[in-house]
């Protein structure tokens, strides 16, 4: 199956924008720029610093890579320069080199972030129709740009309330939509990961990232964070399955040419679908119809019913006024 927008991002533009595997060329800065001030967060594939230029003594983030293949360094670095700039992604200021290690530090923009589990539970509806509206021009950017970013989840959500300032991060698992490709489905963290990777569909486009949006905003909305809370990779499936029913799994699946894969032959079971007011009660006042409406049609099996990222900023939850 093929993207339904921007299908051919990637192939209108020069080969250079796109082939990562040849390398990349990079103008590395000087190391001696910036200093370290402090760690603020350790990823799997990175430690992340809060440091400050000498030059112009701005404050800056420094993400100093992990030895992984070269070939995902170059990916993360030929996106991030492909990208920056676009509204709402994170400022590349910079890209540097360890003496000793060679490895790659890179340099951004600094966002004072509040952390999600504060922030989003004193969201208003207001709120959450500025900062929804802000991650999904991020994302229609880089899906206009041919790029799937793969790991949208709170985490990687910048959010600095003061300036009401956004900013998609972590480029590491983004990669260039081609249509027809076959891709790795061991992509994305569990709770927000798409069915398509849960089933090995491995066509998948960038409505992926849209469902990873739709799993956030439930979690804001119906108070359950996160919204899909799966033990593994297969119970995520389940937990999924327990609400959007098991039958229109199969039907899912079966569109697309697939069977379910056979770990799922003990653990998953014949759910009948939960109605969104199932999840409803006197806690959650942010359940407004519009926004229940917003989330089902981002929560669906089918990446291709999915709404795309314009298709949700067209939704009447943005154009309402909740005063
Ligand atoms: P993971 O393995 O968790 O995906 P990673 O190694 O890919 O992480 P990032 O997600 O880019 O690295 O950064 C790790 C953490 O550092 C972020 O979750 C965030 O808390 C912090 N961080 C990264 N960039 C910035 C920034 N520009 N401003 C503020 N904080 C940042």
């Amino acid at each position: 199956s093929v993207a339904r927008v921007y299908k051919n991002a990637c192939e209108k533009r020069p080969q250079e924008y796109w082939d990562y595997e040849q390398g990349v060329t990079i103008e590395w800065g000087k190391i001696s720029n910036y200093e370290i001030v402090n760690k603020i967060g350790r990823g799997k594939y990175s430690e992340v610093f809060s440091g400050r230029s000498v030059i112009n003594n701005q404050p800056c983030v420094v993400k100093v890579l992990k030895p992984v293949k070269m070939k995902k360094i170059y990916r993360e670095l030929k996106i991030l320069t492909n990208l920056t700039g676009g509204p709402n992604i994170i400022g590349l200021l910079d890209i540097v080199q360890d003496p000793g290690s060679k490895i790659p530090a890179l340099i951004f923009e600094e966002i004072k972030n509040v952390d999600f589990r504060t922030l989003y539970p004193v969201f208003k509806l207001s709120d959450i129709q500025y900062y929804f509206t802000q991650l999904l021009i991020a994302l229609d950017y880089c899906h206009s740009m041919g790029i799937i970013h793969r790991d949208v989840k709170p985490q990687n959500v910048m959010i600095d309330p003061t300036e009401r300032k956004l900013r998609l991060i972590d480029w590491g698992l983004a990669e260039f939509y081609h249509p027809g490709v076959d891709y790795n489905v061991r992509v994305a963290s569990r709770y927000h990961k798409g069915p398509e990777l849960l089933v090995n569909l491995n066509q998948y486009d960038y409505s992926l990232d849209l469902w990873s949006v739709g799993c956030m905003l439930a979690a804001i909305v119906f108070k359950k964070e996160p919204f899909f809370k799966g033990a593994t990779n297969a119970d995520q499936l389940v937990k999924i399955a327990a609400v959007l029913g098991t039958k229109p799994l199969l039907a899912y699946v079966s569109k697309y040419g697939l069977k379910l894969p056979s770990e799922y032959d003990t653990i998953m079971k014949d759910f009948s679908r939960k109605p969104w007011a199932h999840f409803i009660s006197s806690d959650t006042k942010l359940a407004v119809p519009e926004i229940v409406d917003l989330v089902d049609h981002l929560l669906r099996y089918d990446h291709q019913e999915r709404l795309t990222a314009k298709e949700a900023m067209d939704h009447k939850f943005f154009k309402t006024n909740y005063g």
